[in-house]
Formats: structure tokens, C-alpha cells, sequence
């Protein structure tokens, strides 16, 4: 229905048009069969699917090279996956374009060491954490990990037991927050604020439960592969959801966690390889007006080109730049509006001596503090120089995006609660995806009562412009949610000639 609120956030989405200005000169307008903007994972996937079936495409990316969230650094450390790394078992679509084009997997190595938590000042042992006198929760909530709380009750009322049913209307009802489930369900205060902390998604109040029960319903898929992040079986994953006891172990010849040997950008530079000079850099969209029989779509250089289909790979985080034109859409309009990011800002380290030996805490912790969580990362011999994470997500991650300086900042506070490790660390990269100029954010995320408002329908193509990327998928995650994506639109445009 096109109501008050639709027809309001459709004329927002209006006066959010950007503000890009265009160089100077027409040039003649170049011509395709589809126009696929975003060079990530999933417009090169539809590149090369479209072209396998014949269509003349070209791939208009922004930037000087392409892999969008898939990101290879090279640091005095060698090379670093700051984006997407991991592949596990069940990922059917990247493992088979891994294959086809020659890549190479080894399982991954990064093993986390224990946890404790920092809260409310002070040093807590996850395993007396039912006895500490910190610890407000009641009933069965006092044995819940605190730093899991967030996860441990999304697991738990997970009413969805197929890919798809986080989008079916039946649960139209449970398109709320973590704090309404909670609230509902009769949870303590305590358990509701220690789940501030872990909430999946932006935080307590800002994700609609549906978005998360889509994540945790294919993580759950992956896992009958015997894909787990955290030692076998479901209580590893529980109680070791970041990759404490990987499980390197082949079957079928892949570990439970692999990556790409040389970095996962590997991944989008063969698809390009393969793909050759459709592919054109620094390429900047900023218009796209369509009718029923085609688009041009007009980069910030001045360039235009035409053609019967456009995809756009964009998140929406970039599209709201794009100047579009076209019938009216008030769905697509609102979510590309207003759709939320998650952000996700780490901090690489490499730890010149495990200090967590001098001052007898856990390497790893999480904490109620800016700095979320420090993952000690294992060398596999327990001695000598380790690796160490910082992973900023939620409320954090958007926090430490608006501060400049953040990585000075961000070792005060280690500093300030492990004073052994001063001296100690080396920074090897930092990345906030917030911050990244072509991204705005690390992931799609879907506000309480936006599935009910535009999250079923805005994947829809308006008239010549499909929707691909891993904001518009609909049972995947990850990177195979991007390919998910891609598969979809190439149905979409085979299927109107
Ligand atoms: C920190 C982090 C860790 C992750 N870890 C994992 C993991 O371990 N395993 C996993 O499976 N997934 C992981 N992911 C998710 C995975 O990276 C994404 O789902 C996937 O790469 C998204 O691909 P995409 O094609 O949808 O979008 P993107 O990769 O974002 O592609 C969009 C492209 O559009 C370009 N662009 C932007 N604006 C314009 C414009 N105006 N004109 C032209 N081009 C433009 C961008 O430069 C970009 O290249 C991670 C993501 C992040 C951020």
C-alpha cells in the first residue's frame, strides 16, 4: 500500500539526491545489452553469467580497482584480508567459481585464544560467571555467557526453520527489536542490557529480529556442513562464535574455514581477468533515467552509456547518491532511502610478546567499553609473536567512525585495562568501513518494521533497473549472498528476453 508514510519517505529520498557534480562535455553515449554498476563479487558474477548466455555487458566500478567489500591489503605483515575472508563449507557458489577460475584454498588459521570479559571495570571469568556477585540476571539467564547474551536469545527464538521464512507475511509480527523479543519474553533488565552489548545487527533497538533470523538460519545450514567457526557442533558455536578451536580438519578436502591463498581479492581480480575490457575503472555513476524500453546511465566523468537492462550492485549506501529517474517506485525509493548499515572497524596488530602471560588474563576479551572486542589471535606455538585483533561492530563500530584519531585512541584503552601490554603491539592496518568513501558501512541491516515495509517487495525490478548485491538477498550470507544476488538478476533479465 502506498500510504502517508511511503508516499513521505519517497519524497525524502527525493531531496536526498546528491549533490555530485558531472565534468563538462557530452561524449557519445557507448551501447550495451546490460549496464551492470558495482564491480563487487556480485556484478562481476552477473557479468560473467550474462555473458555466458550471450548479452553485451559492460561493469561500471567506481574505484581503481574492483572487490568492493572484498579487500586484499599489503602490509609489512604480508598480505590481509580487511573484508570478507572467510569461505566456509556450504558456500556451493564461490567455492565453484574458486574452482573454475584456478584458485587455491588453505584452511585458515585464525585460531582466537580464550576470553574473559572486561565489564563494569573489572576482570570477569566467563566460567564462575553464575556466581559473580556482577551478575543481575536470574534463573536460567545466570548461565548464559554475558558477553553472548544478545546471540544466545536469538538462537533460542529463532522461529524460522527454512532459508526464506524470515520473509514469509505469517511472521509479519515478529518484525521487532531485540529488546521488544526480549521484553516479551519476560527477560531480566540485566539480561537486556548485558544483551546490548552482543546484539547481532546495529544494536538492541535498531535491527529488525527478521534480519537477524535470516543470518542465523543459513549460519545454521552451514553448520550441518560441519562449518563452524568455533570447534564442532552446535555448543562450540555457542560458546566459541568467533573461531576459538577452529576445526582445520579436511572433509572432501575443504576445512571448516578456508581462504584464498594470496587473498580473497584473488576472487574478484580473476572474474575480471576473465571478463577483460567490459570491465572499466574509475567509473563513477551518478545518473541513471530509464523508461520502460531502456536507461542511460552517466558516470561523474561525463560518460554515458546505454542499454536495455541496468543492474545495480550498489549498496544502498551509494545508490541514494545516484540521481534516479524513472516511473514512480515508492517501495525502492523508501529502502534505498532509508535502508540502516551496520559498520565494522578493526584494527590489525601484530603482539611482539604475549603479554596476557605477564598479566595472567585471558588474550582474548570483550567489554562494555568503546573498544568491543580484542581477539588474541594464536601463533600455534604459544610462544613468540602473535597476531591480535580489535573488532569494532554496532553501536560501537558507528561510534569510533565519528572519532578522528581512533587508533591512537584504541590502544589507550587496551593500554589503560592490560597495562603489560604496552610497547607490545604493532599496528599493521586499521580499517573502518564506515569510512570508506565507496562504501559508507560494512553491511545491509533492516530496521524493526522494515521488512513489513519495503523488505519483501523492493528487490522487484523497476522497469529496466534489477537489483542485485547482498543487500537484496533473500536466503544466503556473506559472499555467497552477493552471487545469491547475481544468479537472481540474470533470471530476471534472461527471463524478459
Ligand atoms: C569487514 C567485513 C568482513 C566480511 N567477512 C566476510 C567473510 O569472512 N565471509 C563472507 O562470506 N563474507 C564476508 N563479508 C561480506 C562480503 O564481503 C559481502 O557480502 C560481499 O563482498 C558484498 O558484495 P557486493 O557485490 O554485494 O557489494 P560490494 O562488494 O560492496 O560491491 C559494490 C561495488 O560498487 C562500487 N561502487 C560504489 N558506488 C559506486 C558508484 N556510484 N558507481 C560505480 N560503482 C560504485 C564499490 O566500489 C564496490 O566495488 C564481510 C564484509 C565485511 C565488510
Amino acid at each position: 500500500m502506498f500510504d502517508r508514510r511511503h508516499f513521505l519517505a519517497a519524497a525524502s529520498a527525493t531531496t536526498l539526491l546528491p549533490s555530485v557534480g558531472f565534468a563538462k562535455g557530452a561524449l557519445a553515449a557507448e551501447k550495451a545489452d546490460v549496464v551492470i554498476i558495482g564491480g563487487g563479487l556480485s556484478g562481476l558474477n552477473s557479468a560473467m553469467m550474462l555473458g555466458e548466455l550471450g548479452y553485451k555487458v559492460v561493469v561500471l566500478e567506481a574505484g581503481p580497482i574492483v572487490g568492493g567489500r572484498v579487500k586484499t591489503l599489503d602490509t609489512i605483515e604480508g598480505k590481509l584480508d580487511v573484508g570478507a575472508s572467510q569461505i566456509g563449507r556450504g558456500y556451493a557458489r564461490v567455492l565453484d567459481a574458486c574452482m573454475k577460475l584456478g584458485l587455491q584454498l588453505i584452511p585458515e588459521d585464525r585460531d582466537l585464544l580464550p576470553f574473559g570479559f572486561h565489564y563494569k571495570g573489572q576482570w570477569v571469568d566467563p566460567k564462575s560467571w553464575a556466581d559473580n556477585p556482577l551478575n543481575q540476571t536470574v534463573g536460567d539467564e545466570r548461565r548464559i555467557s554475558p558477553m553472548l547474551m544478545g546471540q544466545a536469545v536469538t538462537a533460542k527464538w529463532n522461529p524460522c526453520k527454512e532459508l526464506s521464512d524470515w520473509l514469509d507475511p505469517k511472521l509479519a509480527d515478529q518484525d521487532i527489536s531485540l529488546r521488544q523479543l526480549m521484553v516479551q519474553k519476560g527477560y531480566s533488565p540485566a539480561a537486556i542490557e548485558l544483551a546490548s552489548y552482543s546484539a547481532p545487527g546495529i544494536g538492541i533497538d535498531e535491527t529488525s529480529m527478521l534480519r537477524m533470523w535470516q543470518e542465523e538460519t543459513r549460519s545454521i545450514a552451514d553448520r550441518r556442513f560441519g562449518t563452524t567457526a568455533g570447534g564442532t557442533g552446535e555448543a562450540g558455536k555457542r560458546e566459541h562464535p568467533f573461531g576459538e578451536a577452529n576445526d582445520h580438519n579436511a572433509i572432501n578436502g575443504l576445512a571448516s574455514i578456508n581462504n584464498i591463498v594470496g587473498g580473497c581479492q584473488q576472487l574478484p581480480f580473476a572474474m575480471a581477468a576473465k571478463l577483460g575490457d567490459v570491465v572499466r575503472l574509475n567509473k563513477r555513476v551518478g545518473r541513471i533515467a530509464m523508461s520502460d524500453k531502456g536507461a542511460s546511465v552517466t558516470c561523474l566523468d561525463g560518460s554515458t552509456y546505454q542499454a536495455r537492462f541496468v543492474i545495480s550492485s550498489l549498496p544502498f549506501t551509494m545508490l541514494r547518491d545516484v540521481e534516479i529517474t524513472g516511473a514512480a517506485n515508492p517501495k525502492a525509493r523508501d529502502a534505498i532511502a532509508h535502508m540502516p548499515y551496520a559498520n565494522t572497524a578493526r584494527l590489525y596488530l601484530s603482539v611482539e610478546k604475549p603479554f596476557w602471560k605477564a598479566d595472567g588474563l585471558p588474550a582474548s576479551f570483550s567489554t562494555d567499553g568503546p573498544i568491543g572486542m580484542f581477539w588474541g589471535i594464536d601463533n600455534h606455538t604459544g610462544e613468540g609473536k602473535h597476531r591480535a585483533m580489535v573488532v569494532m561492530v554496532g553501536k560501537m563500530a558507528q561510534a569510533i567512525a565519528q572519532r578522528e584519531n581512533a587508533v591512537p585512541f584504541i590502544l589507550s584503552e587496551i593500554e589503560a585495562m592490560r597495562p603489560a601490554s604496552k610497547g607490545l603491539m604493532k599496528v599493521v592496518a586499521y580499517k573502518d568501513w564506515a569510512r570508506d568513501p565507496l562504501q559508507k558501512g560494512c553491511g545491509f541491516s533492516l530496521a524493526p518494521g522494515q521488512v513489513n515495509a519495503f523488505g519483501r517487495d523492493f528487490v522487484k525490478p523497476w522497469q529496466v533497473l534489477h537489483f542485485a548485491g547482498e543487500h537484496t538477498r533473500r536466503s544466503d550470507f556473506g559472499m555467497e549472498s552477493a552471487m545469491e544476488s547475481s544468479e537472481r538478476v540474470v533470471l530476471e533479465i534472461a527471463e524478459r528476453g
